[in-house]
This record gives structure tokens, C-alpha cells and sequence, in this order.
């Protein structure tokens, strides 16, 4: 089986190889079989990208946002008729099962090139009338911005910054995460096949390496990262170093809290969604399920008995819906988080280990009777293991939920309606849910606070992040001065 790509890179409208880059093997995770090779991109290939996307975001910006928003949407409604394509390919790159690839991946990467598509057109400054003179602004654009992405969603993380950068009139140079290198090649296919000019979105390939490369050009005006918190933190840094405009989509270890008087059905349904979509690879995800005494039994069980269901196995057979963790590696991770709540004295209700297959699968895991400073309820695990933790009062749910460095989501289930805003309130989050978790669409901003980000992605708040605002003073009568 060889799914590989014409070539590594994407620059200039066209596939580029240069085999003296790093060889980057491909692994299909439900099997561990080697599928393609890409390399890493050397010098050459980063100046190449840089160069050619410096000069087609001049010849872009100079078109009309209605032109530049055709382009955009024409490239979603392709994607769409690819869907099903597109699904198989994401679900070679990360091993999701094709259940989910097929309604989450370039269905929300069209969702994205349509709405800030539709955008693009709109995006106009105001006039502040000053008496007889007055103030225009104008919306411009920042210039060549980098996106760097994460391994759990190759196609919607390229298309989701692509996308605002874009409606905006800037050009990309996106490196995908090595671990999933394929999906975004096929986003700039797309996209060029659409009218796309030649260099305004090119796709690099490279570890972290490359990714700091592009990140400390000079003529790089802004990068957008997804990734972990400690890349996060030097990512930031290089790029402070020259004042270059940032998104920062990072960790989480998010709470999400279940009051005794939620509907148990519902709760269960929103603490699986937010722990084992994607075999647990989101960085939303409510990790730390705070659940009220008076419920925890009966929450306990249903979970139990609802994880019991889970469909473990062959990622591209449309009737499983749990599959392997991306890479060797993250299954050895996460299975060391599995010992560490074993030995700090969790108590497993079910899971805990790999399952019995080839490929890097692993059982989803609930621990109960988890306490606040346990490792597996402080750090970020990105995998299939859920912590439930018991809780008393409000006040002392939200002290305990907001305990971390981490600010990425926060859920609330209650009947309460009054009760619900409130604790939505004082949580220290950026995506919110309440009697829900994990909705993502393309209309509501989506970020974190604290350590978990900068900047929003997605809605009217992205084309903040992508453009800068010039303000001009316009004098109508003669100039005053002092001498
Ligand atoms: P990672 O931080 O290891 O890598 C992310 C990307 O950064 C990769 O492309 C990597 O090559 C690149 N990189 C690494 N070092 C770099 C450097 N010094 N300079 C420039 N680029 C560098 O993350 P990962 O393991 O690929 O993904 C998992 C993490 O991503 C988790 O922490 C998860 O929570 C986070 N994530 C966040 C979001 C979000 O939207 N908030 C979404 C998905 C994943």
C-alpha cells in the first residue's frame, strides 16, 4: 500500500521534491505499515516557499475581497464533492476512524473556506466624522503568515487557518505536523485547483526544525500555531523577538462539571463526546469530569455500561467508532498516564491498557475517585483516558476547576439555568459548553486563556488575528502650528 504524495511540498502553485531533506516516514496507525515517505524541507525549499509567498500576497491583496472570496468558496464546494476521498486520506494520515473523518474533517475545512469566503467581501473599515474633518480606517492585511499545525486534525487545522488568512488578503506557508504530513498537500491542491494564484498558500514539510525556521524570517508578519503548551512558549518567544503578530491554540486540561440534578443520559453522552472523540486526541476535551456526590453512582454506571459499547477496531470500516492513537510514541505516552493514576491510587472502572490488535489502540479508560493533585488530573494526556473527581458545593467545583495553568474549555451540566451561566461565568476558559461538549462550529470563536492561548480562531474574531487596522486623520481646512 503506498498513499504517498506526488511530492513533499507544495510551493508556487505546484508539487516540489528535494529528497536531501530528512526523510519523514508515514505510518498508518491501525496497522503500524509504513505508507508514504515526505522530506523534510532544507533551506532551499523554506526560501522558495517564503519567496513565492511574499510575492503572490501582493498580487492577492490587490484583488477584490468578492474576488478573493470566490476563489475561497468555489474550493469548499470542491472539497465537498471530495469528501469522501479527503476521509480516507485523513483517516490514513491520523488513524481516526472514517465515522468521524467523514463528517469532521474537510467537512469542517469547507465550513471554514465558505464562511470566511463569504466574509471576504465585507471586510471594510469605518469613517469617524471629526467636525469638518474626518477619520477612515481601513481593514489590511498583515503580509505572509506561517501556520503550523498539530497531528489530530491535519485537514481542519490547515484549512482553519488558511481560511481568515486568506478572506484577509494574506498569503500562507503552512508545515504540517510530520507525524501527519498529507492532508494539507491536498488543501493546497484543492485550493489552487479553485483559482488559487501560485504561491499564495504553500505547504512545507519538517519537524520542529522547519517550523523555527519560518518562524523567525523576517519576512514572516505573523504565525499561527496549534500545538503543546512548551512549543507554545518558544514558538511565542521567536516570534516576539521581531514583534510578529501571533495565534497561540495550545493545550488543555479542561473541567467539565456535572451537577446532581443533570439529566444522567445527557452527562454521560457529553462526558464520552469530551474524552474518547478520536480515541481522546482533542485539545478541548473535559478531561477532569468533576461530578456532584449525589450523582456520582448512577453517572458512574451508565458511563460504564455506555463505554462497554464502544466499537474498537478497523478505522475504515464505517461501523467503528474508536480508533488507535496516532503514533507509537503517544500510545506509550498515554499508557504511562494509564500507570500513573493505577499507582497514585485511581480507581479504574474501566480500560487501562492496549488492546489486543495490531496497531497503537488503546482501551478508553475511566478512572473515578481521582483527587486534585493526581498527574493524570494535572497534566494534559491527549489520549483516552477520562479522570472523574467528586465535588460538594459550587463554590468548591469552580476553586478546584480553575486550579491549573491550563484555560482551553470548560462544560457545565445542570438543570439550573441560573446556575449554569453563573458557573459558565466565573470559569477561566475561552470555549465554553453547557448540557453539551466539543461543538466546534465555524461561526464561534474558539481559544483558550491562561497558558492554553493567544487570539481566537474561527467567527468575525479570526479576521482580527489576520489583518491590522490603518487609520487615516483627513484635515479639511488649514493647518494650525504654533510657530
Ligand atoms: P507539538 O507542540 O509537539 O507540535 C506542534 C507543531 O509544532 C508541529 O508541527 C511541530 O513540528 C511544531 N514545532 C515543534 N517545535 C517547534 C519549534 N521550536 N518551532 C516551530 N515549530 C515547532 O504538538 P503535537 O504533539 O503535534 O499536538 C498535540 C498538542 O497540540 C496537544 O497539546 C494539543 O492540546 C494541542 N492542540 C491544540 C489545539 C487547539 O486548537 N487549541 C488543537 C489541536 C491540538
Amino acid at each position: 500500500m503506498q498513499i504517498g504524495p506526488i511530492a513533499s511540498h507544495f510551493i508556487d502553485g505546484q508539487y516540489v521534491e528535494d529528497k536531501s531533506g530528512t526523510p519523514i516516514p508515514v505510518i498508518y496507525a491501525a496497522s503500524g505499515e509504513q505508507i508514504a515517505t515526505v522530506y523534510a524541507a532544507t533551506p532551499a525549499i523554506v526560501e522558495q516557499a517564503l519567496e513565492s509567498a511574499r510575492k503572490a500576497q501582493k498580487i492577492w491583496a490587490k484583488m477584490t475581497g468578492t474576488e478573493r472570496g470566490r476563489i475561497m468558496r468555489r474550493a469548499a464546494d470542491i472539497m465537498r464533492e471530495r469528501n469522501y476521498d479527503l476521509s480516507v486520506l485523513e483517516t490514513y494520515d491520523t488513524g481516526k476512524p472514517l465515522q468521524e473523518t467523514l463528517v469532521a474533517d474537510a467537512t469542517s475545512g469547507a465550513d471554514s473556506l465558505e464562511y470566511f469566503g463569504g466574509l471576504a467581501g465585507s471586510l471594510t473599515g469605518e469613517h469617524i466624522p471629526m467636525g469638518e474633518d474626518w477619520v477612515y480606517t481601513m481593514r489590511e492585511p498583515l503580509g505572509v503568515c506561517v501556520g503550523i499545525g498539530a497531528w489530530n486534525y491535519p485537514t481542519q487545522i490547515a484549512c482553519w487557518k488558511a481560511a481568515p488568512a486568506l478572506a484577509c488578503g494574506n498569503a500562507m506557508v503552512f508545515k504540517p505536523s510530520e507525524t501527519t504530513p498529507l492532508c494539507a498537500l491536498k488543501v493546497a491542491e484543492i485550493l489552487h485547483e479553485a483559482g488559487l494564484p501560485a504561491g499564495v498558500y504553500n505547504v512545507v514539510q519538517g519537524m520542529g526544525e522547519v517550523g523555527g525556521a519560518l518562524v523567525t524570517d523576517p519576512r514572516v508578519d505573523k504565525v499561527s500555531l496549534t500545538g503543546s503548551v512548551p512549543t507554545g512558549k518558544k514558538v511565542y518567544a521567536a516570534a516576539a523577538a521581531d514583534m510578529k503578530h501571533v495565534t497561540m491554540e495550545l493545550g488543555g486540561k479542561s473541567p467539565l462539571v456535572i451537577f446532581d440534578d443533570a439529566d444522567v443520559e445527557n452527562a454521560v453522552g457529553g462526558a464520552i463526546n469530551g474524552n474518547f472523540y478520536s480515541s481522546g486526541q482533542v485539545c478541548s476535551n473535559g478531561t477532569r469530569v468533576f461530578v456532584q456526590k449525589g450523582i456520582k453512582e448512577a453517572f458512574l454506571k451508565r458511563l460504564a455500561e455506555r463505554v462497554g459499547n464502544a466499537v474498537i477496531g478497523d478505522p475504515m470500516d464505517e461501523a467503528v467508532n474508536f480508533g488507535p492513537m496516532v503514533s507509537e510514541n503517544q500510545m506509550n505516552i498515554v499508557l504511562g498516564y494509564m500507570e500513573k493514576g493505577k499507582a497514585e491510587g485511581a480507581r479504574l472502572i474501566c480500560g487501562g491498557g492496549r488492546v489486543d490488535k495490531e496497531g497503537w489502540y488503546l482501551e478508553p479508560t475511566v478512572f473515578a475517585d481521582v483527587t486534585d493533585d493526581m498527574t493524570i488530573a494535572r497534566e494534559e494526556i491527549f489520549g483516552p483516558v477520562m479522570s472523574v473527581l467528586d465535588f460538594n458545593t459550587e463554590e468548591e467545583v469552580i476553586a478546584r476547576a480553575n486550579d491549573t495553568e491550563f484555560g482551553l474549555s470548560a462544560g457545565v451540566f445542570t438543570n439550573d439555568l441560573s446556575r449554569a451561566h453563573r458557573v459558565i461565568g466565573a470559569l477561566e476558559a475561552g470555549s465554553c459548553f453547557i448540557n453539551s461538549y466539543n461543538d466546534a462550529p465555524v461561526e464561534a470563536p474558539f481559544g483558550g486563556v491562561k497558558a492554553s492561548g493567544v487570539g481566537r480562531e474561527n467567527s468575525k474574531e479570526a479576521i482580527k488575528h489576520f489583518s491590522q487596522v490603518k487609520s487615516v486623520y483627513v484635515r479639511m481646512g488649514d493647518v494650525e502650528a504654533a510657530f
